[in-house]
């Protein structure tokens, strides 16, 4: 009885990871803290751990909060055929077009980006400590999201074209079984960014034009794969999984040709280069010398619900949309 029920966990964890999957976005915060300047590696290098662990925070919200999950993705594709100029770049542009219904509905990550932006570099202004960390370890969640090609699809999981599961396949089975061994996570420094909404646009179209690619591949491959060798049983977290198969996992990548580290390593990049920008346009404040140095009650207990949210939600084995 006992194996049954951790075997239901167990599988109840596995249909609970997506966007990066929280692997994926541990690291993306964990590598982009060593691309900032001396300036700024006197505060996030003692929090590393925080900035690592509350990568994760706005996925854990999204089992609490019905309004957290269209801060995640767009499904581009709703609004006609790359690069979508019909869409206007701008919110209240696109809500007064599409109403403020759909443009939710369809996902608002590239605006959500900006406001998140804007909210670090009053963080930094003010010097609040708590705030700045908060707000750097979230972003950075919502920008390495916008890197993901099936973000910006609303075939985001392959449920229209016989793929499903191919979300978490692309961004949380890969990076687990080949980041370590084989990605390079040496990447230069954090720069600044002069046009952010342009930067922002720019990454999501990069993705957009990405998820044909992702989900014409895996069609391919799997027309050159016996079921029983595209899945397997498997260990993950030292639990025994059926999941993609090491085999298919490997052969996938490779036909990708690096896409995943690509996107992992911008990822990476724009995390580190979006701190960087809040804090020059916060007019570099100096961060050995801050306020608010412990976080609030509200705080701790915002992530305590976060936690029970998700704990709960993986218990009752819920997927996510
Ligand atoms: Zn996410």
């Amino acid at each position: 009885m006992k194996k049954i029920v951790l075997c239901c966990i167990c599988c109840a964890i596995s249909i609970c990871c997506f966007c990066w999957g929280f692997y994926g976005h541990q690291r993306i915060n964990y590598y982009a803290v060593f691309l900032l300047p001396p300036e700024m590696m006197v505060l996030y290098k003692p929090n590393i751990q925080f900035i690592t662990d509350h990568a994760v925070d706005p996925d854990k919200r999204r089992y609490a909060v019905a309004a957290e999950a269209p801060k995640h993705f767009i499904d581009i594709d709703f609004y006609g055929s790359y690069p979508y100029r019909q869409l206007p770049r701008k919110y209240d542009e696109a809500v007064e077009k599409y109403t403020e219904d759909t443009v939710i509905a369809r996902g608002i990550v590239p605006w959500w980006i900006q406001i998140m932006e804007q909210r670090l570099t009053s963080a930094f202004k003010e010097k609040n400590r708590a705030k700045i960390l908060k707000l750097s370890a979230e972003i950075g969640h919502y920008i390495a999201d916008s890197h993901v090609p099936l973000h910006a699809s609303s075939n985001h999981d392959g449920q229209l074209s016989n793929q499903k599961g191919i979300h978490g396949f692309w961004e949380s089975r890969i990076p687990e079984l080949l980041a370590e061994k084989e990605f390079d996570f040496m990447i230069g420094k954090a720069t600044y960014i002069d046009n952010i909404p342009n930067y922002v646009w720019q990454r999501v179209l990069e993705s957009s034009a990405a998820s044909d690619t992702v989900l014409k591949d895996e069609a391919v491959l799997t027309k050159q794969f016996p079921v029983d060798k595209k899945y397997a049983f498997e260990e993950r977290n030292g639990k025994m999984l059926r999941q993609y198969s090491s085999q298919f996992t490997i052969a996938y990548n490779k036909m990708l040709n690096g896409m995943i580290e690509r996107r992992m390593r911008l990822s990476i990049s724009s995390v580190a280069s979006f701190w960087y920008t809040a804090w020059v346009n916060a007019g570099q404040p100096d961060l050995k010398t801050l306020q608010n140095v412990a976080f609030t009650e509200e705080d701790l207990k915002e992530f305590e619900t976060l936690n029970d949210a998700w704990k709960n939600s993986v218990l009752k084995g819920r997927e996510h949309e």
